[in-house]
């Protein structure tokens, strides 16, 4: 079931998403050579709290997870496209790119979102993976709009990409979000126009383009979190929580 936000659920998810953009941008500053992907969980975890809310994703238990995530953050480097399992021994080094997603839930509500961002300095070939990536993310905002339907969202996206020959992620999507961290509807980063849902004002949608530089084929790490591309090429992943407005789009996790 697709749910339609409250005027006061919808306000509660705007502080919500406010607060989660403020510790990822905060997260992100941390990077740099030599830190590892734990001290990034372990900051957010402490920027969460401080601010009295909850860590969405730690202790989360997606279906047909055996075991809950163990973290506040995903932290997934180069080859890793999404659920990075943050490790002691995961230092970054410069040149790799990283993708931080966090999910937080204030005052019962959630938002999520997601960044990929340079470890030092990286090549030019990978800034181009995340300068596309990142504009795939706003062009599918874009069509995030009351009329359109979902389709109309991963259609944008793939149309987009699809001149760069990079490879686009089809097992994961974006999906609702609010009431729970994963609700109806599934969002795809591919599609058809006009196909999937309907897009109405006050339903919320978190929509994460996840693109590879090589090949679209994925797989999954013995921990069963961590996926990563068949090829070992790099990925880059953009999220944002939006909220669908008779007018136009309002990205929620933003400062
Ligand atoms: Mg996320
Ligand atoms: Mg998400």
């Amino acid at each position: 079931m697709i749910i339609i936000k409250t005027p006061k659920e919808i306000e509660i998810l705007r502080e919500g998403g406010h607060r989660l953009a403020a510790i990822l941008e905060k997260v992100v500053k941390m990077v740099k050579p030599g830190i590892s992907s734990q001290e990034l969980d372990e900051y957010a975890f402490t920027l969460i709290r401080e601010g009295g809310d909850e860590a969405a994703f730690l202790n989360y238990k997606p279906d047909g997870a055996s075991y809950p995530y163990p973290a506040s953050l995903c932290v997934s480097v180069n080859n890793e496209i999404v659920h990075g399992i943050p490790k002691k021994n995961v230092i970054l080094k410069e040149g790799d790119i990283v993708s931080l997603d966090c999910g937080l839930k204030h005052k019962g509500l959630f938002t999520d979102h997601a960044v990929t961002v340079a470890v030092g300095e990286i090549n030019k070939e990978d800034q181009k993976l995340l300068d596309i990536t990142k504009e795939s993310l706003a062009i599918g905002i874009n069509e995030a709009r009351s009329g359109n339907t979902t389709g109309d969202i991963g259609f944008a996206i793939e149309q987009f990409i699809k001149p760069f020959k990079y490879g686009i992620v089809r097992e994961m999507s974006g999906h609702g979000v609010g009431r729970a961290i994963h609700e109806e509807p599934y969002v795809p980063n591919f599609g058809k126009r006009g196909k999937g849902a309907k897009l109405v004002s006050g339903m919320v949608i978190a929509i994460e383009p996840m693109v590879n530089l090589g090949g679209d084929d994925i797989i999954f790490d013995d921990d069963g979190y961590t996926i990563r591309t068949r090829d070992g090429k790099k990925s880059a992943h953009f999220e944002h929580t939006i909220l669908i407005t008779d007018g136009e789009p309002e990205i929620l996790t933003k400062m």
